[in-house]
């Protein structure tokens, strides 16, 4: 599964983000994730979950910001929102579309309690 391999990674950063000698615990994760992204946000939380046991992030809950895709037209200059690679422009029905935003999966903020 995709997402548990996502969910190891998320769990090695925040454990490099934070300071090392802060007894905090990590209590809020907040992350940007594309609708592009390929990514199930049900499987992520729940593989994150099971692994994030014995971890500083035992008790952190992920805050997810979803990032609705958004597509720019190389044909007629038309910015429309996309759900999916391969989607045609509704205006002129090219299929020549540039990506703006949708993809990205990124860590925005990590909330520490002492
Ligand atoms: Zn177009």
């Amino acid at each position: 599964m995709h997402e548990l391999s996502i969910a190891h990674s998320l769990l090695s950063i925040i454990e490099r983000s934070v300071p090392s000698g802060n007894k905090g615990t990590v209590t809020e994760v907040h992350l940007d994730v594309g609708t592009l992204s390929a990514i199930e946000l049900d499987a992520l939380v729940f593989s994150f979950d099971i692994i994030k046991d014995k971890t500083i992030s035992s008790k952190a809950n992920l805050i997810i910001n979803s990032i609705q895709g958004k597509g720019k037209c190389r044909s007629c200059g038309s910015v429309f929102p996309i759900d999916k690679f391969g989607e045609a422009c509704p205006e002129c029905n090219s299929f020549s579309i540039d990506i703006l935003q949708g993809k990205e999966l990124k860590i925005t903020s990590i909330s520490i309690e002492d």
